[in-house]
């Protein structure tokens, strides 16, 4: 079997000991090198290429079902934490009574037994469903909030569970409870709302300095998780009928500096992977705004006309 490998930039360094195991099976096997930054992104291209009967994709569940020639396996990386951090985390929730937990992949087979913790700790705990890119309840992924969204309502407080800002803070963005990062690695607990208030005044000052913008360039990727054609194509037909000039811009992986080449234009609007809009909107000379940003802008000029 011809088999295209696929690792996310941590994994990467496993990708020969794969490789050599399914070769020594009698597989022809080729790895892909070029940048991966989720499920949303899977080699399609080079798997198209190189005619392969298989693209195993390593280290992300299944983001949505995508038909090709060839066979597509998700292979899941699941890291066992210790629990022992939860102990700690106690005193930060004696405040709330029903907390939600979400996490991450990785840790999402020890979801049920850091729910038995905190219940045998007199908690409420709720588990919300995604919204549809993640696969499990409990999951989230920088794009799918949905976990801790849905149940932003009944909940006291949300707690994430996994290293790193980027996941937990796309669903900070979409709730409005106290929100708890427990990071069992770096043996950190911490409380991350005031983040809520400086993307808030990140996302009003793009606002602002595109309101007089007259050129915009609308960024379509191609990735097989992030491409909306449709969306940009409406966005652009708005921008027109506001009486400005919007162009799409289309790439595979957005590289900041060709961006910036693009000097003509007075702001981007995102329609790919929706944290390039509020975590990338520094590099490059212009602003970058999400779908929704953009009406807001829209909808100013249009007051300012009258
Ligand atoms: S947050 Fe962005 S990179 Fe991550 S899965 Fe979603 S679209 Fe892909």
């Amino acid at each position: 079997m011809r088999i295209l490998l696929q690792f996310p930039e941590g994994l990467k360094k496993n990708a020969l000991e794969y490789a050599r195991k399914l070769e020594e099976e009698g597989n022809e096997v080729f790895i892909s090198a070029s940048p991966s930054f989720g499920a949303c992104d899977l080699a399609i291209s080079e798997a198209r290429k190189l005619k392969v009967d298989k693209l195993i994709h390593f280290g992300h569940a299944e983001f949505h079902k995508v038909e090709e020639n060839f066979s597509i396996e998700y292979i899941e990386y699941h890291i066992d934490a210790d629990l022992k951090i939860l102990e700690r985390s106690l005193e930060y929730l004696k405040e709330y009574k029903k907390i939600s937990i979400v996490t991450t992949v990785q840790h999402i087979h020890q979801l049920q037994e850091i729910k038995k913790f905190f219940e045998a700790h007199e908690k409420e705990v709720y588990i919300g469903k995604p919204f549809g890119f993640a696969k499990y309840e409990g999951q989230i992924l920088g794009c799918d909030a949905g976990s801790a969204a849905s149940v932003d309502n009944i909940v006291d407080a949300h707690v994430y569970f996994g290293g790193g800002l980027f996941h937990p803070t796309g669903a900070l963005l979409a709730t409005k409870k106290p929100f708890f990062v427990i990071e069992p690695f770096a043996g950190r607990i911490e409380r991350i709302d005031d983040l809520r208030i400086n993307y808030e005044k990140r996302s009003r000052g793009k606002i602002l300095a595109s309101v007089d913008a007259k050129k915009f360039g609308i960024l379509v990727s191609i990735k097989n998780g992030q491409y909306n054609i449709n969306l940009a194509n409406i966005l652009k037909r708005n921008i027109e009928a506001s009486g400005c000039i919007a162009e799409i811009l289309v790439a595979d992986t957005f590289d900041f500096t060709s961006l910036d080449n693009l000097m003509s234009f007075d702001a981007y609007v995102n329609t790919a992977c929706p944290r390039i809009a509020t975590e990338d909107d520094k590099r490059t000379h212009a602003p970058i705004l999400s779908a929704n940003e953009l009406m807001e802008v829209l909808k100013i000029k249009k007051d300012l006309k009258h």
